[in-house]
């Protein structure tokens, strides 16, 4: 290990991830923080990293409050019901009730908004989204960023979270490499905001072969944001409410805009409406939560779902109505060639003109998020004025580790934060941190050297463990000493897909399938010990591979404790296949022992706050 250079930098707040949360905790980490000292360590460069990176076309969480519009209040229920019925509501309305000031601040930016040309309002697109010319969304956050940091570090990946050694259970930076030059890099810091994305390709993906590296979720998401904090003992939760999308088959474009602005709707195989062919069958499963209003994402992908495996499909988006208007027609093409470009891309290679042609829809494979419709993600506190006790613990939107903030993806309990709650999020969680570095006062974290040494042999190995096993390659790139990281990554997503309610299996699991899918994690988790990487990149490629595998045996934990289908659709319990509100209408929670990696289950209590509110009011 003598020849890789050690780069030490000591901080006041560490933000991992240069993405929407961690742009919008640099940027506001400065403003509470004049004389803080702050970084930014992305893994990509966050001009264009992250799930915004190719830009956006619309932001999907925008209240209108100044118009009166909508309310924060509207918004949980939204939420709520979207989940339902289980969320954090003190995150959800603390998000909602700021995020319009972080979307006036867009616009000031430059972010170019579309208007309505009669009331000169921002564009709706439906009740919460608003239209945008978003392609350069990213580098204009990240312009924000770069001028409120200290430091921006592009291209290092960050693998692991540092302990403060002079008090327990206290973080104390974070530690990681430079995939370009090799450089080992080591941030003390005082605060460690995450704000690394999601997860994608934990299950494997439709689109395999040389569509590989196509999902709906950046690609390049792979639940660092959840396997930083579980490795170091910080609680989860609602890691089993994993998303599964409808979107345009093979290129995984978004539906949002087409169904919302463009009018469009969906049709079987017949051109009949199949939806509500389902809904008896729905409510036994789900009881009244299906006359709800809108109809939760999950019931709507669960009827999908049920009429493909009936023999109803292929399900069609009916656009040829709809792209006969020119102007609507722009509008189609405009947004995936300024968001998904790959899907505009698939359509052009199939001969698939959406204007005299109905594109066809599928049910993606299962990705872990906590911005969209879904709340997987780190159990953090919420704010002062609006959490019960079990929801606080003295600094919003920290983790149950001192000094370790998330937010965006990283935080569970909070869905529909989108884009703009993700950034709003970061803001809030930044604002925090300065909080607690003041209160911690003179008071030093203490990092010694040898945990540092540590972490460098560890990160390293895979390097050493290919230098070594390539002089047994046998076939091509097969060494019976080491796993490469694709291969490991296809096992992953084997296991997961077979065994933990993924495509393959119609995301059907139970007991049994996923307790033998623990012990395949655990065996794959063994043989992780032994992965090879050739080059830098590669060692990135092994340790995104390191944080997938965590995060999908934190997944099928929790999968395996909420015994119910709360989420047909997202994925069915086959031995528990109602909801289940007596039992279940509760968060769940998850801490992995640091020292044994064995996870612990417990239930935490929902409150909804909202209406309680309303009931104490009147
Ligand atoms: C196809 C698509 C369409 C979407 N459509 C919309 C839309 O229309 N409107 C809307 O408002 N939202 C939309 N979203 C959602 C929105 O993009 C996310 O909610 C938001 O980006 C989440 O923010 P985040 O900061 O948590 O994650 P990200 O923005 O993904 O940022 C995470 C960052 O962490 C970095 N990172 C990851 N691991 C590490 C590591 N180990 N070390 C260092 N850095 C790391 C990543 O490179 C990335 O830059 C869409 C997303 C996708 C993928």
């Amino acid at each position: 290990m003598a020849k890789i250079k050690t780069v030490y930098e000591d901080c006041d707040i560490l933000v991992v991830g240069g993405g929407m949360a961690g742009t919008g905790a640099t940027f506001e980490a400065r403003y509470w923080g004049r004389d803080l000292k702050i970084i930014c360590v992305e893994k990509a460069n966050i001009d264009r990293s992250g799930a915004v990176a190719q830009g956006l076309y619309a932001i999907n969480c925008y209240m209108g409050m100044q118009w009166g519009e909508n309310q924060p209040e509207d918004h949980v229920r939204y939420a709520r019901n979207d989940l339902m019925g289980l969320v954090r509501e003190d995150l959800g309305y603390d998000m909602a009730r700021h995020v319009d000031s972080t979307v006036h601040m867009f616009d000031e930016w430059g972010l170019p908004m579309m208007r309505n040309e009669k009331t000169g309002r921002y564009l709706r697109e439906g009740k919460w989204q608003i239209m945008i010319h978003g392609e350069s969304y990213k580098p204009i956050v990240a312009e924000a960023a770069k001028k409120s940091a200290d430091k921006i570090y592009n291209r290092i990946m960050i693998t692991h979270l540092l302990m403060d050694e002079s008090k327990e259970n206290r973080v104390g930076g974070a530690v990681g490499f430079n995939m370009r030059t090799g450089d080992y890099h080591v941030f003390r810091a005082k605060t460690v905001i995450v704000a690394a994305g999601g997860a994608s390709h934990i299950f494997k993906p439709r689109a395999v072969g040389e569509g590989m590296g196509r999902t709906w979720y950046a690609p390049w998401s792979n639940g660092s944001a959840y396997a930083l904090p579980i490795a170091v003992g910080a609680k989860m939760t609602q890691m089993e409410n994993r998303i599964v999308l409808t979107r345009f088959k093979d290129g995984y474009g978004p539906v949002g805009a087409y169904f919302l602005h463009l009018k469009t709707y969906t049709r079987n195989g017949k051109g009949e409406n199949y939806e509500k062919k389902w809904y008896e069958q729905t409510k036994k499963l789900v009881g009244e939560y299906i006359d709800h209003h809108p109809v939760p994402t999950c019931l709507r992908n669960h009827a999908f779902i049920e009429e493909v495996k009936a023999g109803g499909g292929p399900i069609h988006m009916v656009t040829t109505e709809a792209f006969q208007d020119p102007h609507l027609e722009v509008i189609g093409w405009e947004n995936f060639l300024g968001m998904t470009i790959g899907q505009a891309v698939v359509w052009a290679s199939q001969n698939i003109d959406p204007k005299y042609e109905d594109p066809e829809l599928t049910t993606s494979e299962p990705y872990v998020m906590g911005s969209h419709a879904t709340c997987s993600g780190a159990w953090v506190s919420g704010p002062e004025d609006l959490s019960p006790n079990e929801y606080f613990w003295g600094y919003n939107r920290m983790m149950t580790v001192d000094g370790l903030f998330g937010a965006g993806d990283t935080v569970g309990g909070s869905a529909h934060k989108f884009s703009s709650g993700s950034f709003t999020e970061g803001r809030l969680a930044a604002k925090a941190a300065v909080k607690y570095i003041q209160d911690l006062g003179d008071e030093k974290i203490e990092v010694n050297k040898k945990q540092c040494e540590d972490f460098k042999e560890i990160i390293y190995k895979p390097l050493e463990n290919y230098k070594v096993g390539r002089n047994e390659i046998t076939g091509g790139t097969v060494s019976p000493s080491y796993i490469l990281p694709i291969q490991g990554l296809q096992r992953l997503q084997q296991i997961m897909d077979e065994y933990v309610g993924g495509i393959g299996t119609n995301y059907m699991t139970n007991e049994n399938l996923l307790k033998r899918g623990l012990k395949l994690l655990d065996m794959l988790q063994e043989d992780l010990e032994h992965i090879g990487a050739e080059d830098y990149h590669q060692l990135m490629r092994a340790w995104e591979l390191k944080h997938r595998a965590l995060t999908s045996q934190c997944v099928t934990e929790h999968t395996l404790f909420r015994k119910e289908t709360r989420w047909p659709g997202y994925y069915y319990r086959g031995d528990h296949m109602k909801l289940d509100d007596e039992n279940w209408h509760c968060l769940t929670l998850s801490r992995c022992d640091p020292k044994t990696g064995k996870f612990t289950m417990e239930k935490a209590p929902l409150y909804h706050i909202v209406d309680e509110k309303k009931k104490e009011a009147s």
